[in-house]
C-alpha cells in the first residue's frame, strides 16, 4: 500500500475507532523530511498505546538526534489499540509511520523501544502488522534491520530471537554508530551476516545470534559462547556528559498521559536501594548544568506552549542545583501559571521547602513519598534507611503547611518481609492520618500505592524468589480490610500481572517460544488490566514445557550463570553479591556520592572518564588532586545506627 492510499483509508475509516488522533500524526514539532532524498530511514517503534508512548523521553531523544542528521529521517509508530488493529487487519492496511504514512517495512531500520517487559507481545503485533517475519533468522537483507533498546534489554534473552540486535545502555551516541554502520554496509552490498558482524563491533550492541548458550540438565545455563569475536559480556554504553536536553518536544492533539514539557535534570542515582534496577543500570550519576536546564525551560515553553514542566531524575532532591533551579523558575514564571512537577522527593524537610517554593506558581499538588517499606528493619534490608520518626516529622511539617494530601508508595513481597512489616504499613498509615487530622481535620487524605516487589536483573536482589501470589493476595486483603474509608485511598497491583512481569524479567531464551505462543493466543497490552489474561500465558508455558515454579519461585545460586550475564551494566557481579549478603544482615551501604564503594563503574568506564570534566560525574573517586577520595575495595557496610547519623 502506498502512503497516499493509507492516508485516504484513514480519512474514510478513522471515525470508526476510539480517539482517531492517535493515528494521524502531523503534530506540532513532528519532523517530516524529504523521503526521496534521505539516505537512511529509521522507524522508532514504541509498542504501547500512543497516549502513553508519547510521554517517553527516550524515544523523543533519539527522534531529535536522528532528525538533526541531514542524511537520516526518523518517524514514529505506536501499537494500535485492539479496535484499530482489527480494523487495519480486516482492511489489509499495514502498520505505518505517523509522519508520512509509509508502511514500516519500507524503512531501513526499525528501532523498538522496550522500557518494560509487558510490551513484548505488542512488539510482535507491530512486527506482524508491518508484514515482517517475527524471528530474526526468518528475515534477510531485504527486510529492515530490527533493533531493540531500553531498560528491558538489560535482559535481552527473552526477546533476543525476534531482534537482529539489541542496544544495551544509553543510545545518544550508539544510535548514530548503528546508522553509520548500516549506511556503510549498504554501500558495500553485503548480506545480513555482514551487517550483523559489523554491528557486533559497536560498543553496546548485542547480536543474539552470535552467542551459543548451552544448558545443564536442570535447565540452568552451562555456558555462553560468543562467536565471530563478539564480546562477552556486552558492556552497556553511556554518554560521558549528558547532551543538551530536547526542546522540540512533539505536542499531541489529544490528551495524553502527561501533557507537559520534560527535562531530565540528572541521570543515575547514588542511593543504592537494593530493589532498584534503575539505580544500578543508570550509574554513574551525571547532572546537567543549571544554565542548560534554565535555557531549556524557556525554549520548551516557547516551542510547545505547555503549562507544565517536569524535572526528571531518579532522585530530584539530590540534584545539586535543585533549590536554585526551582527558585529561578518560580521567580521567572510567577505570573504565568506554570506548574512545575518533581517526581518522588526524598523524605526530608528540604522537600517541604521545595514544595513551598513551587506553591507560589499556583497549583497545589499533593506530596509523594516512597518509603517502600514501613518498618525500620525492612528498610534496612532494602537499603533505604529513613527512620520512621523522621518520616512522621516530615508528614507533620507537610500537613502543618496547609497540605491535606500525602501519597505513599509501599512494596510488599520484599525479601525478608514478614506479616509484621505488612501490619507496619497499616500502623504507619494510621499515624500519618492522625497527624494530618490534627492539622487538616476530615480533609486529610493518605493515598497509598502498594506494588509487589519483582526481583530484577542487575540488582542485589536478582537471585531471590518472587513472593507467591497467594501470599501477596492475602496481604492485599489484609491491607484493604485495615485501611478502609476515613481519608485512606488504596491502589494495588494484580498479583497475576506481577507474575508475568517477573517471568519476563528474569527468563532466558526458552521464553521466546512462550511469548510468541501467548501472542498467538491473543495476548496484547499485557500492562493493561482490561486486556491482561494470565490463562494465555499459563497455556503457553505448559505447551512449551516450562515451569512457573522454576522460573519464579527458585532462589538462584550466587555462582549460577544468569541469562542476563551476557550483558553488563558496568557494575560488578561481586558488588551485587556482597550487597545481597549485606541485605541478609540488615547492613547498610550509605550514599556513594560521599564515599565510593568501587561498584565497578569507574573501572569499567575508565577510558571514558579520562576525557570528562571533573565534576561531570558524582562519583567522588573521580575528582583530581585534593578533591579525589579513595575507592574502597568493595562494599563497606555499616550498622543502621551509623547510617542514620550521616
Ligand atoms: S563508582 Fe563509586 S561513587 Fe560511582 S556509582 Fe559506583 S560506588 Fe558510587
Amino acid at each position: 500500500m502506498r502512503p497516499n492510499e493509507i492516508t485516504d483509508w484513514l480519512d474514510r475509516n478513522l471515525l470508526k475507532v476510539e480517539k482517531p488522533a492517535r493515528y494521524i500524526g502531523g503534530e506540532l514539532n513532528s519532523a517530516v523530511k524529504d523521503w526521496g532524498r534521505t539516505q537512511v530511514k529509521v522507524a522508532l517503534a514504541f509498542p504501547e498505546l500512543y497516549d502513553l508512548g508519547m510521554s517517553n523521553l527516550g524515544l523523543a531523544i533519539l527522534y531529535d538526534i536522528l532528525n538533526k542528521q541531514d542524511s537520516v529521517l526518523a518517524e514514529r509508530a505506536y501499537a494500535p489499540w485492539p479496535d484499530m488493529e482489527r480494523l487495519m487487519r480486516s482492511s489489509g492496511v499495514p502498520l505505518y509511520s505517523l509522519e508520512t504514512h509509509h508502511p514500516l517495512d519500507e524503512f531501513d531500520i526499525i528501532g523498538f523501544s522496550l522500557p518494560y517487559e509487558q510490551l513484548y507481545t505488542n512488539t510482535l503485533t507491530m512486527l506482524d502488522m508491518a508484514g515482517l517475519p517475527l524471528r530474526s533468522h526468518d528475515r534477510d537483507e531485504s527486510h529492515p534491520l530490527i533493533v531493540a533498546g531500553g531498560s528491558a534489554c538489560y535482559n535481552p534473552e527473552p526477546m533476543g530471537a525476534f531482534m537482529d540486535a539489541c542496544f544495551i545502555g544509553e543510545g545518544e551516541e550508539g544510535i548514530l554508530d548503528i546508522v553509520r554502520t548500516y549506511r556503510e554496509w549498504r554501500r558495500s552490498g553485503g548480506n545480513k551476516d555482514d551487517l550483523l558482524l559489523a554491528l557486533s563491533k559497536i560498543p553496546g550492541v548485542y547480536v543474539p545470534s552470535f552467542y551459543r548458550i548451552t544448558y545443564n540438565k536442570d535447565g540452568t545455563i552451562a555456558s555462553m559462547e560468543p562467536q565471530h569475536g563478539a564480546p562477552l559480556p556486552v558492556l552497556k554504553r553511556i554518554v560521558a556528559v549528558l547532551p543538551p536536553p530536547v526542546t522540540d518536544l512533539i505536542v499531541p492533539y489529544l490528551d495524553v498521559v502527561h501533557n507537559r514539557g520534560v527535562i531530565e535534570i540528572s541521570r543515575g542515582c547514588t542511593r543504592g536501594c537494593r530493589f532498584c534496577q534503575a539505580g544500578i543500570v543508570f550509574r554513574p550519576v551525571r547532572e546537567r548544568p543549571l544554565d542548560e536546564v534554565l535555557e531549556a525551560v524557556d525554549t520548551i515553553l516557547e516551542k510547545t506552549g505547555y503549562e507544565e514542566i517536569a524535572f526528571l531524575s531518579l532522585s530530584p532532591s539530590d540534584y545539586r542545583y535543585i533549590g536554585e533551579l526551582v527558585s529561578a523558575v518560580v521567580e521567572k514564571y510567577r505570573d504565568h501559571h506554570l506548574s512545575i512537577s518533581l517526581p518522588s522527593l526524598r523524605i526530608e524537610s528540604f522537600s517541604v521547602d521545595l514544595m513551598d517554593m513551587l506553591e507560589t506558581t499556583g497549583r497545589r499538588t499533593g506530596f509523594t513519598f516512597a518509603p517502600e517499606a514501613a518498618t525500620d528493619r525492612l528498610r534496612n534490608i532494602i537499603n533505604k534507611p529513613i527512620p520512621t520518626e523522621e518520616l512522621l516529622a516530615v508528614a507533620d511539617r507537610v500537613f502543618s503547611r496547609g497540605w491535606n494530601t500525602i501519597k505513599l508508595y509501599f512494596m510488599i513481597g520484599l525479601p525478608g518481609q514478614t506479616m509484621d512489616d505488612v501490619a507496619g504499613i497499616v500502623d504507619l498509615a494510621h499515624r500519618v492520618r492522625e497527624i494530618g487530622r490534627r492539622h487538616a481535620g476530615k480533609r486529610t487524605n493518605v493515598r497509598m500505592t502498594i506494588s509487589t516487589f519483582v526481583p530484577k536483573p542487575h540488582t542485589p536482589f536478582q537471585w531471590v524468589p518472587l513472593a507467591r501470589a497467594e501470599e501477596v493476595r492475602e496481604q492485599i486483603v489484609y491491607l484493604r480490610e485495615h485501611l478502609r474509608g476515613g481519608g485512606f485511598h488504596l491502589n494495588w497491583n494484580d498479583p497475576d500481572e506481577t507474575m508475568l512481569e517477573a517471568l519476563l524479567s528474569r527468563g532466558g531464551r526458552p521464553l521466546a517460544d512462550v511469548i510468541q505462543r501467548a501472542w498467538e493466543l491473543g495476548a496484547r497490552f499485557d500492562g493493561w488490566s482490561e486486556h491482561f489474561d494470565l490463562s494465555r500465558w499459563q497455556q503457553a508455558m505448559q505447551e512449551q514445557g516450562l515451569s512457573w515454579e522454576w522460573e519464579l519461585y527458585r532462589e538462584r545460586g550466587l555462582d549460577e550463570v544468569l541469562p542476563w550475564d551476557v550483558v553488563s551494566a558496568g557494575v560488578d557481579k561481586s558488588f551485587l553479591q556482597a550487597e545481597f549478603l549485606n541485605s541478609k544482615e540488615g547492613l547498610l551501604l550509605p550514599d556513594c556520592r560521599n564515599h565510593c564503594y568501587s561498584c565497578g563503574i569507574i573501572q569499567n568506564f575508565h577510558r571514558l572518564r579520562q576525557n570528562t570534566p571533573d565534576d561531570a560525574w558524582r562519583c567522588p573517586a573521580l575528582g583530581r588532586g585534593k578533591k579525589r577520595q579513595p575507592i574502597s575495595p568493595g562494599p563497606v557496610p555499616v550498622k543502621p545506627e551509623e547510617a542514620y547519623s550521616k
